[in-house]
């Protein structure tokens, strides 16, 4: 197998699962939407994806995703950053970025806005909420997110943002516990926010290990890096 076919085969096996879990959950496959995580594997294979067909594209760190958005120009993909964002990186983010799917601090919020209006775009964002506090874990300092009530200050300062978009809520599951308890749990924190904010109806949740309790649960985006790709290569 070449690494066109390669891929292919992954995201074929990715889209019958998803399928699948969404036929299981009664839900349309059509409403979900697949964000293809291709931090550490080369502009090329992002662009043997978009031959596939893929549309959206993840990325988790900022001079790796700004390089291949500009060697990938050519293309028509949506831009997703999922990763960790540090506030003096978001100017540059906001350049290219289409979807933020980890904004969790009002002060990461106000310099998306800020970025946005300055390269005079519009950047969709939802809000990361760390799911451990709510499920009675340690919280997990190291992967980002909100707790409780900054949730909800975190998407009043996107929604004030007239270059952003409030699209909804983010996590990643943590560890140690079954995934659709922790996605029941971001569930719950959706419809706080949506109770304030009914315009913010996306979650994104669900990676290679654990789509499907994701779509169960309600996830609109799933952020599917390794099921496809293959095993990441180390960091750089
Ligand atoms: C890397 C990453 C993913 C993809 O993870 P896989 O297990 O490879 O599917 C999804 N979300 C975030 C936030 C990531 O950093």
């Amino acid at each position: 197998m070449n690494r066109t076919e390669e891929l292919a085969a992954g995201l074929a096996r990715t889209r019958e699962r998803t399928a699948a879990a969404a036929r299981a959950a009664g839900r349309d496959p059509g409403d979900l939407t697949l964000v293809v995580v291709t931090k550490f594997f080369p502009a090329d294979d992002v662009r043997r994806l978009a031959g596939l067909g893929v549309a959206d594209a993840g990325e988790s760190r900022d001079q790796e995703a700004s390089s291949k958005a500009a060697e990938l120009a050519d293309l028509d993909l949506r831009w997703h950053f999922v990763g960790q964002l540090q506030t003096n990186k978001a100017r540059s983010v906001a350049r290219y970025a289409d979807v933020v799917h980890s904004v969790d601090r009002t002060r990461l919020a106000a310099a998306l806005q800020a970025g946005a209006a300055h390269a005079g775009r519009r950047v969709g964002c939802f809000v990361q909420v760390d799911l451990a506090a709510g499920l009675g874990l340690d919280v997990d300092a190291g992967r980002g997110g909100a707790v409780g009530d900054d949730v909800l200050r975190v998407a009043d300062a996107v929604a004030a943002g007239e270059h952003l978009a409030l699209r909804g809520v983010m996590a990643v599951a943590p560890q140690g516990v079954e995934p659709a308890r922790a996605f029941a749990e971001l569930a719950r924190t959706a419809e706080r926010v949506r109770a304030l904010h009914p315009g913010a109806v996306d979650v994104s949740a669900g990676m290679s290990g654990d789509l499907e309790e994701a779509v169960a649960a309600g996830a609109t985006h799933l952020r599917v890096g390794s099921a496809i790709l293959g095993s990441r290569p180390p960091a750089r």
